[in-house]
């Protein structure tokens, strides 16, 4: 796969798409508002790389919320200093502290036998690394998480 000019909107939508069936059965809301201010921008990456990062935080994000009360599933965009941030937000079960550097790991998983694979966010990791950006996490226990990946100035076009 080459690296290509792609608005963020589209990454963002495709990737939606890939776990539409999980949002539908799981019943989540989904909150996601273009800004009118960054709908134009496009990223160089490697968009089918790229939107494999953003699904599988989404799909994450949803088995955070399986149980919960409340299901929302925000997508939210945002420049700082010439850095662009795209955060997956969920109002899950939260991560606890003493997993929170684990769960980068291969192989690493909380979920029953058959159900994951603990792959994912070493995943996303690798990829995110390639594009020479960062990713963040913030969690709070019974109010949710939010994964950010952070892209270096170099990778916005517009
Ligand atoms: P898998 O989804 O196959 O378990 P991942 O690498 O995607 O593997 O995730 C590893 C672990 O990190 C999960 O099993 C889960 O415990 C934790 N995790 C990841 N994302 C979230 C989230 N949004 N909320 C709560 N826990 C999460
Ligand atoms: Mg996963």
């Amino acid at each position: 796969e080459k690296e290509e000019s792609i608005n963020v909107y589209s990454l963002i939508e495709n990737s939606l798409f890939m776990v539409k069936q999980k949002i539908r059965n799981f019943n989540i809301k989904v909150i996601h508002e273009e800004d009118i201010t960054l709908s134009k921008i496009e990223i160089k990456c490697y968009p089918n790389k790229f939107e494999q990062v953003l699904m599988n935080l989404m799909s994450n994000a949803c088995d955070a919320m399986k149980e919960q009360e409340k299901k929302e599933l925000s997508i939210k965009v945002f420049i700082n200093q010439g850095f662009l941030y795209i955060s997956v937000c969920d109002t899950g079960s939260g991560i606890p502290e003493n997993i929170q550097t684990k769960i980068f790991e291969s192989f690493f998983t909380t979920k029953p036998k058959g159900e994951g694979t603990g792959l994912g966010l070493s995943i996303v990791k690798n990829i995110v690394m390639e594009h020479g950006g960062e990713l963040l996490l913030e969690s709070e226990m019974g109010v949710g998480s939010i994964f950010t990946v952070k892209l270096p100035t170099t990778k916005i076009l517009s």
